[in-house]
């Protein structure tokens, strides 16, 4: 039943569950991981996002890594429960009547926190507004706006058609859900029999308001032009409209601007990240919440079954994977080679390619885009080949999907197929295509190394190497994002350069990182694997010890529920 300390949790994409592809990438899966933590910890917390009936998108690569677009369409009928209430918003002076659908995440102990995905296939509803849930970042700017007037308008209605009559906190996981601020402007407006927005209202807003920005990157900052706004978002008239107006520099309406304004507390999502957003954010207080991944949900069964055997409840106590430095070698060892056997088994069958599970395996899998340099590995292939020749030989394993209008992911994508056709038959590296949750579980947990080489400062955060560090694969990256606070050389991973962007820049600073990167996989990594391997497994107990201890939505739930929800 909705209570008074409910925090509202709004954001455009949630992983769930494998069956639904309510998610891009780290921000839904983030997401989902911060729902099932909330629950594991029993805060009090309902989330709201849309249905996405066709998902993102399936990807299809060519052989030479071309990649096309496939809808992913469920059903949420055979997987949700529909709840009762509707809501409406008006979009271009059409009413548009909305649903939601409830999924419910079970917590360790017992609680279930519920899920909303908003839906306007509704009969009723103009056949284009039917559309509007259907993909996730699809369509036009017209198409997102409309969508983020469903999710941060509509989300609020639909909250109070359901009784959640006072919310303790509005949670804007990034931008997106930023239009929830003029609902809840108009809701006090009207509440205090006032016909317009005045500072008073908006003063009464902001303690009701929490903003997570998550990127450095300005395609991660929503804006629309203020002409468009007025013709698409017909709910307040125009006098209410002014209100957004403030929020408007040269005429765009900017939605990071508009949370900022309005958040009692606005964070980024790892140290360095705070500080940079402090540095683009000048006038605004912006705090950081370094992010984390569910333990339960990325931990592979197989790792998991020996942490059972030595770590009682680490299920509910994540700080308690710091004794996994007790853990004995030879049964970590064991579990990860049974997880690497399952990984190999997977991709070979998947791909056709003959991977061996005895050979040194690299994995690199997030968004193809091109500040996180998925091609960096690929610099100089000879000395690839040389030290693949006399250190040890590699395997690597790759994924991901580029953003359907990504040209340049998209161009990463085939320069990889390119790489991977000049290396046959000399080292092999694979591509698994329609990278999603089900592949990271496999890959994270699977690989021997996770590399991680984008364009410093762009990764606000990165996510993936902390769902390895979990299962004891330990990271070899760029100091950028997590990694900065969670590298200690040579004890739970290794660095690439040395986090100075000192080096010149453009290319000198990729040639000068490639060295970095053989240079570490020479002489330190894969002769450390091959002929130390106890010293590699001690890696792999601190990886989870040190990094998997804190590195988790547990830990990070419970610092916004003292920064920011319960202050
Ligand atoms: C964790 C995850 C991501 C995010 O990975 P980063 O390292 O943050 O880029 C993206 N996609 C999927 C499917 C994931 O599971």
């Amino acid at each position: 039943m909705p209570g008074s300390d409910t925090i509202a949790y709004f954001s455009m994409e949630i992983g769930l569950e494998e069956a639904m592809p309510t998610y891009s990438g780290g921000l839904g899966v983030l997401a989902g991981d911060t729902v099932r933590s909330a629950a594991d910890g029993d805060v009090p917390m309902v989330a709201v996002t849309l249905v996405h009936r066709k998902g993102y998108f399936r990807q299809r690569l060519d052989a030479a890594g071309g990649q096309t677009e496939e809808p992913q369409p469920w059903s949420p009928e055979a997987l949700l429960t529909e709840m009762p209430a509707r809501a409406k918003v008006s979009i271009e002076g059409r009413e548009v009547a909305l649903r939601a659908w409830r999924y419910d995440v079970h917590g360790a102990g017992g609680v279930t926190l519920p899920v909303l995905l908003l839906d306007s296939d509704l009969p009723g509803n103009a056949d284009s507004d039917r559309r509007l849930t259907d993909y996730l970042y699809g369509g036009d700017e017209r198409y997102r706006l409309c969508q983020e007037i469903v999710l941060g308008i509509g989300g609020v209605r639909m909250l109070r058609a359901l009784g959640y009559d006072s919310i303790r906190r509005f949670h804007m996981n990034e931008g997106h859900a930023a239009l929830l601020v003029l609902e809840l402007g108009f809701e006090e407006m009207k509440r205090r029999g006032l016909d317009e927005v005045t500072r008073e209202v908006a003063v009464a807003v902001k303690p009701m308001c929490v903003f997570t920005t998550h990127t450095p990157v300005p395609a991660g900052h929503d804006q629309f032009p203020l002409s468009m706004l007025r013709r698409v978002l017909t709910d307040y008239g125009d006098a209410y409209n002014q209100r957004a107006v403030e929020f408007c520099l040269d005429n765009v309406l900017n939605m990071t601007y508009l949370a900022l304004d309005n958040s009692h507390y606005v964070n980024g999502v790892a140290k360095k990240h705070g500080e940079i957003s402090r540095q683009m954010f000048g006038q605004y207080k912006v705090d950081s919440i370094t992010n984390g991944v569910h333990a339960g949900t990325w931990i592979a069964p197989q790792i998991q079954a020996v942490i059972d055997r030595h770590i009682a409840a680490w299920r509910e106590d994540n700080a308690s994977l710091r004794y996994a430095l007790g853990i004995p070698r030879h049964e970590l060892w064991a579990a990860h080679q049974a997880a690497k056997q399952d990984l190999v088994a997977w991709v070979n069958q998947r791909t056709g390619a003959t991977l061996f599970s005895n050979t040194f395996t690299i994995g690199f899998a997030r968004r193809a885009t091109p500040y996180k340099r998925a091609d960096l590995l690929f610099h100089d292939l000879q000395r690839l080949l040389a030290l693949h020749r006399s250190a040890g030989p590699i395997q690597v394993v790759y994924g991901g999907k580029a953003h359907p209008r990504d040209g340049g992911g998209k161009d990463l994508i085939r320069q990889i197929f390119a790489q991977i056709a000049k290396l046959k038959g000399q080292l092999t590296v694979v591509y698994v295509e329609d990278y999603d949750i089900a592949a990271a579980r496999r890959m994270v947990a699977g690989v021997d190394l996770w590399l991680n080489t984008p364009q410093p400062p762009l990764e606000a955060s990165g996510t993936s190497g902390m769902k390895a560090a979990m299962n004891g694969v330990p990271q070899l990256s760029i100091l950028d994002g997590w990694w900065i606070e969670g590298c200690i050389e040579n004890v739970t991973g290794w660095s690439i350069g040395d986090g100075n962007a000192a080096n010149g820049g453009g290319i000198d600073e990729r040639a000068f990182d490639a060295e970095s990167l053989y240079n570490k996989l020479e002489t330190v990594i894969l002769p450390m694997f091959y002929r130390d391997q106890d010293r590699y497994i001690d890696v792999m107990r601190h990886a989870i010890a040190l990094n998997g201890s804190f590195f988790n939505t547990e830990r990070m739930v419970d610092q916004y529920v003292r920064k920011a929800y319960f202050r």
